[in-house]
């Protein structure tokens, strides 16, 4: 096992990454910019070290600083945590090349999956259902363009193969829209992404957001560890999660995992990960990967007992998972609330110095947030404060338990969303289970009007 550790991230993750290194005999070192100086998890870790300024550019995406901290700090591995230079393949590959272990996938993987026109090739390859769409990327030739979306049938979506967090997408309902639509996304691929590569898929119109959660170590041992839904969704951004999936049939569910396992030993994959799918009629389509750890692991925790962070590191460590695909049981049911520093109505950031936090408790609540009374959230970075989990032995108890954790949280000084999480915890149709990705946004528009 490795003896030191930097945490290339920041807040909550960051503090959770730390506990998981705690619990192995790991010493940490957290490297933060100087807006997260003063912040207690940065006291917390073993060494810091401040890596730049406040923006992320020149911080927590600066990798010369970052292996520089490595370096001088004589750590073994680097956890990239979520979000910032977690999944760039070019970053894994300069940490291993500079002598460290990137806990995480190989470059390979990353890169694979970075691309979702190669991600759905290499899924469509291992037998792992994808949305129907066209074939690879787009060609030039309008005509072709034409007949592939009138192939597919209308309405469809227009993606960028170099996409991510919800953009670079177009929805297309006719015909006369489609050219323009391409020439938009293909434009803006470019910009955002540094690739005009864009393709085209059915658009599904009620689908739910189920995602499987994969483990694999360096030996092709690979183990999925059931499913968490994430339809609660605003402008493509998770706010709830729960696991498992309410009403899907467990034989269903276990085909698909079965599929994402295979899918890992076919690509030789390494490390946490998570298949995405839209869930509609009774079909799963992929859309999609995630090569690092998510914000809503802790569901799956919860769930089956596994602790996810540790088993990352344990997997870049060279050992061979301890669990096989028989010994994973899916006890109970978790639900995740996402607290962010925001106006719960207009849904504006709201940073600042907390003047009273008081976390809940009690029978089967688990709070992972790096927030206190006095500490000052930084305008420079996700808005996300918290996370509030709750669990249950079945889905029933695991809202009451929610509800009453949700009522006794309270934060002062800032803005959050606890409001909202509130009316969805008492919404009869979150309640009964199973709402389309489009649901808390059809909600909000009718509470609009
Ligand atoms: P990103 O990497 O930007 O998150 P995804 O491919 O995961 O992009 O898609 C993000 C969201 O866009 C999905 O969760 C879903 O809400 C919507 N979406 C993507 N593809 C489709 C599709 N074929 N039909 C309907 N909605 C889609």
């Amino acid at each position: 096992m490795f003896e030191k550790l930097l945490i290339a991230n920041r807040g909550e993750i960051a503090l959770r990454i730390q506990r998981a290194c705690r619990e192995l005999g790991i010493k940490t070192v957290v490297v933060h910019s100087q807006a997260d100086t003063e912040a207690k998890y940065v006291k917390l870790a073993d060494e810091s070290v401040c890596i730049g300024p406040p923006p992320s550019r020149d911080s927590y995406l600066n990798v010369p600083a970052i292996i520089s901290a490595a370096e001088v700090s004589d750590a073994e591995a680097i956890h990239p945590g979520y979000g910032f230079l977690s999944e760039n393949a070019d970053f894994a590959e300069r940490v291993e090349k500079s002598g460290f272990v990137f806990i995480g996938p190989r470059p390979e993987s990353i890169r694979l999956m970075g691309d979702k026109v190669s991600a759905k090739e290499a899924m469509t390859k291992a037998g792992v259902p994808v949305v129907p769409g066209s074939e690879g990327a787009l060609p030039d030739d309008p005509k072709e363009v034409l007949r592939i979306a009138r192939a597919v049938g209308y309405p469809v979506i227009v993606k960028a193969a170099g996409g991510g967090g919800g953009r670079g997408m177009r929805v297309v309902h006719t015909e006369a829209a489609l050219l323009n639509a391409v020439t938009m996304t293909r434009a803006e691929a470019q910009a955002a992404f540094n690739n005009p590569s864009v393709y085209l898929e059915k658009f599904l119109e009620n689908p739910r957001h189920v995602e499987i959660q994969v483990l694999a170590d360096e030996y092709r041992n690979v183990v999925y560890l059931g499913e968490r839904d994430c339809s609660m969704q605003r402008r493509h951004q998770k706010i709830i999660e729960e696991g498992p999936a309410p009403g899907i049939a467990r034989r269903l569910l276990e085909r698909i995992g079965a599929r994402c396992a295979e899918a890992c030993r076919k690509i030789g994959y390494r490390g946490a990960g998570t298949f995405e799918f839209l869930f509609e009629n009774g079909e799963f389509y992929f859309i999609e990967m995630n090569t690092r750890v998510q914000v809503e692991h802790p569901v799956t925790e919860l769930i089956t007992g596994i602790d996810i962070v540790q088993e990352q590191i344990r997997i870049a460590a060279g050992e061979k998972l301890r669990f096989r695909q028989r010994d994973i049981v899916i006890k109970g049911h978790a639900i995740e609330c996402r607290i962010n520093a925001e106006d719960p109505y207009r849904f504006t950031p709201s940073p600042g110095r907390i003047t009273h936090w008081h976390p809940p408790g009690g029978p089967g609540i688990r709070v992972d947030s790096h927030a206190y009374t006095n500490y000052f959230v930084p305008p420079n970075y996700d808005s996300m404060i918290a996370k509030v989990l709750a669990y249950g032995d079945t889905r029933e108890q695991a809202i009451r338990r929610m509800r009453i954790a949700l009522s006794e949280m309270a934060v002062e000084g800032i803005q959050t969303n606890l409001a909202l999480h509130r009316e969805l915890l008492a919404d009869a149709r979150f309640v009964t289970g199973g709402t389309s990705i489009h649901y808390l946004e059809q909600k909000l528009t009718l509470r609009g009007a």
